[in-house]
């Protein structure tokens, strides 16, 4: 056991005790392992070409003799880490309010391609089984890079892998990518062969520090009544044990 986790159980213990002004319960992010994989949004948040950038607007300031700090937000719903709804892409397809929300919460296999760009078929998933958990995040090849940049190329799925992940009943797939199709893209194949193999689409996801392996996803869409999208607070816990 590493002293790191040690350390967070005696801490733990500790708050069962009922040392905290909290209550017996505590969480200890130590203990949980939550991995944190979205970007931050701010205002130099790279967006898609021609989206709005992320606004914060300050509506009233403490500092500024307010009783409340209060700020009004002005995105697009495609901004950060984000669920596409089918909406997004087809006429009377499901809003973001009304899609299910059992993809984005659950067991899920994290998977690193050699690829840095351009198209990914099931080649590319040789060296991993893609049946391990009904979720799949692809993490690329790129080096990390600035989340105020757009990156000139990415990874996305063909619809030959969707009907793979599809026939191995994942539910979901998640990328470090801005998009399942390339900017360039006219008929939007990887979002229309995703959707159409029943696999719920999760994008702009940071994922340079998380080694593969199974995890634990959360990243719930908010209820945004006909939305076409939804910014995420994607987070990940390890399903794995940790080294003894
Ligand atoms: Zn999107």
């Amino acid at each position: 056991m590493s002293s790191e986790i040690r350390q967070a159980k005696n801490d733990f213990a500790v708050g069962l005790e009922g040392g905290s002004g909290f209550g017996a319960w505590t969480c200890y992010n130590g203990l949980m392992g939550i991995i944190d994989i979205s970007p931050t949004l701010d205002a130099a948040l790279a967006v898609w070409p021609g989206d709005p950038p992320f606004v914060r607007q300050v509506l009233a300031s403490r500092q500024a003799g307010a009783m409340i700090n209060l700020s009004a937000l002005a995105m697009s719903a495609h901004a950060g880490a984000h669920v596409d709804a089918p909406h997004h892409f087809a006429d009377n397809a499901t809003s973001v309010a009304a899609l299910d929300l059992a993809p984005f919460w659950g067991p899920v296999q994290v998977v690193t391609v050699a690829k840095s760009s351009g198209s990914l078929t099931p080649d590319d998933f040789r060296h991993v089984d893609l049946c391990r958990a009904p979720r799949l995040l692809v993490r690329s090849s790129a080096p990390p890079a600035s989340p105020h940049v757009f990156p000139a190329a990415f990874v996305y799925p063909t619809p030959e892998l969707a009907e793979v992940l599809g026939r191995c009943g994942i539910c979901l797939y998640g990328t470090d990518a801005p998009s399942v199709d390339p900017p360039e893209s006219a008929d939007l194949a990887g979002h229309h062969a995703l959707t159409r193999n029943g696999i719920a689409i999760l994008e702009g996801l940071v994922l340079a520090h998380v080694p593969d392996g199974l995890y634990e996803l959360a990243a719930l869409p908010l209820k945004i009544a006909g939305g076409d999208g939804s910014p995420v607070r994607a987070a990940l816990r390890s399903l794995e044990s940790a080294p003894a």
